[in-house]
């Protein structure tokens, strides 16, 4: 699309939201011209914040993925809440069935379950707490069980079993990943850029793989990733997570050089979300997302316990 009919429909987006009484809710992932016209743009952990205090709106248009928008779903269960496209579904949330979390669960009956927001509300009814990749560590090291079953990110687990030594974490699904964060690889692309930019903080997220993780200056969520980076003194970072944080942190930090840590690394269900469809759901106010009651009672539980338990 042209930028003048780029501009044209954030116009048109923008003051359909107003009439409205809309909010626009997008995550790092998306493509920059939806985060251009975002009321809040960040990581799971402010989006489920900003979601908990939809205040008066009527109206919540999700753009990130299906999980994302459950979430804010299952916070404001008297408002409606669209996401854009049906198909923006994260292949890691489907990664944990309720029946590998429930035969886990049989399996260790002691064990605290602890869910990252990336699964779907059916599990996360099973679940006493829910974690982002933020605040996972923290909130795992509050808990008074030792033994913690962790899904379905198998490298947030090992990052999390790193920091909180005394608990043991057990990764349910064993092989639950991101296909965008394991792309990286062990790191190759990006020590190849630290050695052409020497002074670059490697600032990697969570989902790395540990190989990768463990090469990192920092280990950080996207929100985690933007706020070191317009902290640190470096002038040049090179930034393991998915390329549209990296278009944010262009934007929105000039004066610093941001490199991706492998060319092009995309989420494809992020990307469904595009401003034509964004202004479709918008106008028709769908496709809507709603949790049945049923499930929706119990996995708001372990959310605004998460919430209530990270700082
Ligand atoms: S980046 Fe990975 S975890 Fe995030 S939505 Fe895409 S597939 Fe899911």
């Amino acid at each position: 699309m042209r930028r003048a009919d780029v501009s044209e429909l954030q116009r048109k987006i923008t003051e359909l939201k107003e009439e409205k009484n809309a909010v626009l809710l997008v995550h790092n992932y998306q493509v920059a011209e939806i985060q251009e016209i975002a009321d809040y743009l960040g990581d799971s952990l402010g989006l489920s914040r900003r979601a908990q205090d939809a205040g008066d709106t009527d109206l919540i248009v999700f753009c990130g993925v299906d999980f994302m928008a459950e979430t804010a779903s299952l916070l404001n269960p008297d408002k409606k809440v669209v996401l854009p496209s049906k198909t923006a579904r994260c292949p890691m949330a489907a990664m944990l069935p309720l029946r590998v979390l429930k035969s886990a669960k049989e399996e260790h009956p002691d064990a605290a379950v602890v869910l990252y927001v990336n699964t779907l509300a059916e599990a996360k009814a099973e679940a006493d707490v829910c974690t982002t990749s933020a605040n996972t560590a923290e909130i795992i090291s509050q808990l008074d069980e030792e033994t913690v079953l962790f899904g379905p990110d198998k490298n947030l687990a090992w990052y999390a079993s790193q920091r909180v030594p005394d608990k043991t974490v057990i990764p349910v699904p064993e092989h639950g990943h991101c296909n965008v964060h394991v792309l990286f690889g062990v790191g190759e692309e990006a020590m190849r850029l630290k050695e052409e930019h020497p002074d670059a903080e490697l600032l990697v997220h969570p989902e790395c793989n540990p190989e990768f993780q463990m090469k990192a200056d920092y280990v950080l969520s996207t929100g985690g990733i933007y706020r070191r980076s317009k902290e640190s003194d470096a002038k040049v970072f090179i930034i393991g997570t998915e390329v549209g944080l990296v278009d944010r942190l262009r934007r929105e930090i000039p004066g610093k050089t941001f490199l991706p840590a492998l060319d092009y690394n995309e989420c494809s269900a992020m990307k469904r979300i595009t401003l034509e469809n964004t202004y479709q759901a918008l106008l028709e106010e769908a496709p809507v997302v709603k949790v049945p009651e049923d499930i929706a009672a119990r996995a708001r539980v372990p959310i605004e316990r998460m919430l209530e338990m990270s700082g």
